[in-house]
């Protein structure tokens, strides 16, 4: 009666398989251990943040038109800025994406004939776009913004001789990206990146230095803010918004990079000043809330299929036993039909869409066709469960999420049974 077995088996899920997966959970309990304790960190420094920022119901309610006065904009603001150690914040709805807040970081905080420098390789495929590596209109190219970049070296680590010689008198800011996005690259820890910015700030104390943070928060006890970054930079559609967050980014940093942001956002002369919350304050400050929970989830599931996968035989990156500074996993399978079967698995686990069955197409701006599984609350939102490959060698998979981990469990189950149903995995 009430056994786990029978939970599972409406979802086609066999008994082997979920033998197999509980044996692997059973050997990961120090290591689920430490992930609840840094998620219990990561709670009571947002509770205090919350409190110390005098987080009122009256922040809750959101406001309409030019937005002046706004308190829960405003006061949520104080709240990453202290959760995240800095100055100041920008938190808004009227941040589109990831992609529109580092864009926003960039472009209001560089001038014409200033130099980017990226010293950990090619940025995430759409700043491309953003900084003109591909030809764009608006690019930071087109405004007479230049662009270095100084790659990792094989085995992952900076390259400092080319970095020292890459910062010249032109070198306004520095990007690093912490999470390995969709690269093989190793995702950076935020002690490495305290690393990178000290021996930069050495050879130029007035750099700006700013990171992508999308997928690391909370994953570890600090920021890179805490470790000399002058801003930080996601998407609330990601770690940070809890899942709740329907739309939005951040920037958090020194005041002065922040309120180039917020002139740019808006207008000169308005700044932070306008920028109507609408309804979504309450979601922003739940989502942030769960925040430090939601990512333990995703974490787990990562770490689960990182065990489940690499046991089987599989390429897998982070490996079994690698510490963690993004949510990511990346699982290699060799052949096309791994991948669909791994995706539509995760999809077949999801709350909502789970009825449709995920099929390779060509997308804009891929090379070869691109397979994704997402059935999320939020659209496009990568903290929920979610997975995409290209139907490209070495045909890996990439996949994210879990706003729960027993969601995360059911996913990563699901796509083992069909892989093991098709006999892309023979035996168990
Ligand atoms: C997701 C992501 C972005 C871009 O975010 P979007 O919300 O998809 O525009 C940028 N950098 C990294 C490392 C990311 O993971």
């Amino acid at each position: 009666m009430y056994n786990l077995e029978e939970q599972y088996s409406p979802f086609g899920i066999s008994k082997d398989v979920l033998t197999f997966g509980e044996e692997i959970i059973a050997s990961l309990e120090e290591r689920f251990r430490q992930m609840d304790e840094t998620a219990e960190y990561n709670q009571l420094k947002v509770i205090h943040a919350m409190q110390q920022c005098r987080v009122s119901e009256a922040c809750l309610s959101g406001t309409t038109g030019y937005g002046y006065n706004d308190l829960g904009r405003d006061t949520l603001e104080q709240v990453y800025a202290a959760v995240f150690h800095t100055e100041d914040a920008l938190v808004r709805p009227q941040i589109t994406c990831g992609t529109h807040a580092l864009a926003l970081a960039l472009m209001s905080n560089l001038r014409p004939g200033d130099e980017l420098l990226s010293p950990v390789g090619k940025p995430y495929d759409t700043l491309e776009e953003v900084i003109g590596i591909r030809k764009s209109r608006g690019s930071l190219k087109e405004y007479g913004i230049s662009y270095r970049q100084v790659d990792l070296l094989p085995d992952g680590s900076f390259d400092y001789d080319n970095i020292r010689k890459a910062i010249n008198e032109k070198t306004k800011l520095v990007t690093i990206q912490r999470s390995k996005g969709y690269q093989t690259r190793p995702t950076l820890s935020v002690a490495k990146i305290g690393e990178l910015i000290a021996f930069i700030k050495e050879i130029k104390p007035d750099v700006i230095c700013m990171v992508d943070n999308c997928y690391g928060e909370f994953v570890e006890r600090t920021e890179p803010s805490d470790v000399g970054a002058d801003m930080v930079v996601g998407s609330l559609i990601k770690n940070p918004g809890g899942g709740l967050a329907p739309i939005g980014g951040y920037i958090a940093g020194k005041k002065e990079c922040v309120e180039n942001a917020a002139y740019r956002l808006t207008s000169p002369g308005l700044g932070k000043e306008v920028g109507a919350s609408l309804g979504v304050m309450s979601s922003f400050y739940q989502g942030l809330f769960l925040a430090p929970t939601v990512t333990a989830s995703a974490l787990k599931g990562a770490v689960f299929a990182a065990n489940v996968f690499e046991k089987l035989g599989f390429s897998v990156i982070p490996d079994s036993r690698e510490s963690r500074h993004d949510i990511i996993q990346a699982v290699t399978f060799g052949k096309p039909e791994g991948v669909i079967a791994f995706c539509q698995g995760i999809q077949a686990a999801a709350p909502v869409d789970s009825f449709v069955t995920p099929q390779q197409w060509d997308m804009p701006g891929y090379d070869s066709q691109v397979i994704m599984a997402a059935g999320a609350f939020v659209s496009g939102s990568s903290i929920e469960l979610s997975a995409d490959g290209p139907i490209a060698p070495p045909y890996a998979v990439y996949f994210q999420g879990g706003l729960t981990w027993p969601h995360a469990k059911l996913g990563i189950l699901k796509a083992l049974q069909n892989l093991v149903d098709q006999n892309i995995v023979e035996k168990l």
